[in-house]
């Protein structure tokens, strides 16, 4: 399994954020910038109103008081008119006629009062004071006037009556004219801010106007920033980083949609082989180049309307619209199986690939997308692990149930990220006490379900070809732990249990001899524990298998042994150096006689062969010493330990060197 490096696309976001929030402050600017110019719109406008009302309240005032005060002046100018026209002609008439004039001059001077102000009601009260005197002469004055005494007439008139009189009329009349002119003063000013602000409001309004526009026009480009961002992110979200393919949850839209139409889909799934020896060999760099070459070479074979996907690591999808049988889909996974084939270029490096396709089709393997997408899982670890290329979904060779379908997917993803852990059971000499190796067991920490136990998942790794990534990852775990204890001054032998589909893989040697170079670890350091039954299944490919195994100085452990039926004879001429007895006898032996001594005889037997005996499945103190009695060699079960992680181990294992350094063992 291969695990491309995907590359996400920090660089680009960040600079998305850079922009906006550059954009989103002149935004935030300009709206500021509006408020205050709308605010000093409004302070102008409450101000104008206010002013210009102010000023033709004042204008209406002046000029009512100024017209008042131009009636008291002709009140004035008629009544003296009438004085000395009584004189010349005093009858009764023209007597009505001035006391009428002077009535209605106090009368013009009472509407000053009214409408005028303080310094008003003053002058007002000044005149009358003077008025009432000027009347009493007056009066005086008609009455010689009436006796026709014209020289006491005269007397008054130029001692009394005219001085006062021209006081009133030169007071009057100055008056008169201050108001008339405060009047047209008002006014005027009332002209000159009507002017004003008729001048200045247009002007307010276009800066406000423009301010608005600027505002919209930043806000506007605001948006379309966040638009384009939200594109890049839903772009993101749908296709792969590195090759820029649509992803699976993309590649689940379109078949749902292609679904819907009630066409038949076909969908292959393809698997890279051999892409992580290029990982591997090249760098990561190389394998990255490679498979953003894959997506151009199947699309190039390919009809326009079809989708292809990367699915993740090395495994792409291709969605065929409108295909009439399997046939057809199988034909087209030829094609794209020959794209391939064609080495290719990075860095003037031709890299050799071959792919192996799962083929499924609508309607006949299954109707939704998940199913489908299990279906040509399978399909496609078949053609993996049989070296079919192209293989398409066999109902009677799928005994799955959907969950353990489901289990599968999850498994090979658990690969990629490496979710596998191991844990480690002390292996203990029975005589000595010491810790001779360990064994291996792998752990898988499911994202949902928790520690899972190889029971759950093996047995299905093994009948989908997933057991050989499997095996990899373990014998490099466990290398890599070999390889730690060593350098910490304690070497320890680490045994790894391989399943009957690794013994008919012929590339396996070669792997555990790579990986062993790869970690430094010297050959003698890792068992390979192998049972009975996986020998058996076709004993003569195991055999040289474990010949060439052996070859390379790595030992072999026959597990789970008395369970099956190798007979001791066949086990003679196998590459053996330990004998593992079957947990199903040790743990019952100190009840059951008869395992008892199938115990005893195995350990005999063995050691005859000059082999190493060792017991699994050593619970109890009273196992540990019936093995003793019997002299078996080496003992593993919970009474020593249980399998532990590598830390747990070490410390176990640190408290062992230092009880045996001084006493026996704890056990
Ligand atoms: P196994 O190879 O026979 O491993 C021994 C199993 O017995 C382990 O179970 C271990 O935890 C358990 N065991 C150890 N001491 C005692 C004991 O005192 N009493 C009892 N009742 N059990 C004991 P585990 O780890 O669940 O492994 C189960 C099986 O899964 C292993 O049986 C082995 O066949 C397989 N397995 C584990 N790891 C791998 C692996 O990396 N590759 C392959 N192909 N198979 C593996
Ligand atoms: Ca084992
Ligand atoms: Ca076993």
């Amino acid at each position: 399994m291969g695990t491309g490096t995907t590359r996400l696309g920090p660089a680009p976001q960040t600079g998305l954020r850079r922009q906006d929030s550059v954009v989103a402050r002149r935004s935030k600017l300009a709206g500021a910038g509006l408020v205050l110019v709308l605010l000093a719109v409004s302070v102008y406008a409450v101000w104008s109103a206010q002013a210009t009302a102010g000023s033709a309240a004042a204008a209406a005032t002046a000029s009512r008081l100024s017209d008042d005060y131009a009636q008291a002046a002709t009140a004035v100018a008629a009544e003296e008119s009438l004085e000395r026209k009584y004189r010349l002609e005093p009858n009764a008439k023209v007597r009505a006629r001035y006391d009428a004039t002077a009535a209605g001059f106090v009368a013009a001077l009472e509407v000053v009062r009214h409408d005028g102000r303080a310094g008003d009601a003053a002058f007002v009260d000044s005149v009358l004071v003077h008025h009432r005197a000027y009347l009493t002469a007056a009066y005086r004055m008609f009455r010689a006037t009436d006796r026709g005494d014209i020289a006491g007439v005269r007397k008054i008139d130029n001692e009394q009556t005219d001085p006062s009189f021209a006081v009133i009329e030169r007071a009057v009349l100055d008056v008169a004219r201050r108001k008339h002119d405060a009047s047209l003063s008002q006014i005027d000013h009332l002209q000159r801010l009507e002017s004003t602000t008729g001048r200045l409001t247009p002007l307010v309004f276009l800066l406000g106007l423009a301010l608005a526009t600027l505002l919209a026009s930043v806000s506007r480009g605001h948006r379309r920033q966040l638009d384009v961002e939200r594109a890049v992110a839903v772009h993101d979200a749908l296709h792969d980083a590195l090759t820029g393919l649509p992803n699976r949850t993309l590649l689940a839209d379109r078949f749902n949609q292609a679904l819907r139409t009630g066409a038949s889909v076909g969908l292959l799934l393809i698997d890279l082989d051999r892409f992580k020896e290029i990982n591997d060999t090249f760098g990561h760099h190389y394998g990255d180049a490679l498979l953003t070459q894959v997506g151009p070479r199947l699309s190039a074979a390919l009809r326009e309307v079809d989708t292809v996907a990367r699915l993740g690591g090395d495994e792409f999808a291709v969605l065929l619209h409108d295909v009439r049988c399997v046939n057809d889909a199988v034909v087209v996974a030829e094609k794209l199986r020959a794209a391939l084939e064609t080495p290719f270029r990075v860095e003037d490096v031709d890299l050799d690939i071959e792919a192996s396709v799962g083929v499924v089709l609508s309607g006949e393997h299954g109707e939704d997308p998940t199913t489908l997408l299990q279906r040509a899982d399978i399909a496609m670890y078949v053609a993996k692990s049989q070296n079919l290329g192209v293989f398409a979904y066999d109902a009677d060779a799928d005994g799955h149930s959907p969950a353990k379908v489901a289990l599968l997917g999850d498994l090979r993803r658990a690969l990629d990220r490496r979710e596998l852990t191991l844990h480690y059971q002390p292996k203990v000499s029975i005589s000595g006490g010491d810790v001779v190796g360990a064994e291996a067991l792998v752990r898988w920490q499911h994202p949902a379900r928790g520690l899972l136990f190889p029971d759950s998942f093996i047995p299905l790794a093994e009948h989908t070809g997933l057991i050989g990534p499997l095996t990899t990852y373990v014998l490099d775990s466990a290398l890599a732990q070999a390889r730690a204890w060593l350098d910490t001054g304690h070497p320890l032998t680490v045994s790894v249990n391989l399943s009957a589909r690794n013994l008919l893989d012929s590339r396996l040697p070669a792997e555990v001899a790579g990986l062993l170079g790869q970690h430094g670890v010297p050959a003698e350091l890792l068992e390979l524990e192998v049972t009975e039954s996986a020998i058996m299944t076709e004993p003569e490919r195991a055999h040289s298998l474990l010949e060439e195994l052996s070859a390379l100085g790595v030992r072999i452990s026959i597990d789970d042994f008395g369970a099956g039926y190798t007979s001791l004879g066949q086990l003679k001429n196998l590459p053996v150096t330990e004998l593992k007895i079957d947990k199903s006898f040790v743990l019952t032996m100190d009840s059951d006689s008869s395992n008892a001594l199938i115990v005893q005889s195995v350990v005999d037997l063995g050691h005859n062969l000059g082999l190493t005996l060792i017991a699994e499945g050593v619970e109890t103190a009273q196992a540990l010493s019936t093995l003793r009695g019997y002299g078996c060699d080496v003992a593993q079960g919970y009474h020593i330990a249980r399998p532990l992680a590598a830390a747990a181990f070490d410390q176990w294992r640190a408290a062992q060197l230092a009880e045996t350094a001084v006493t026996q063992p704890v056990w």
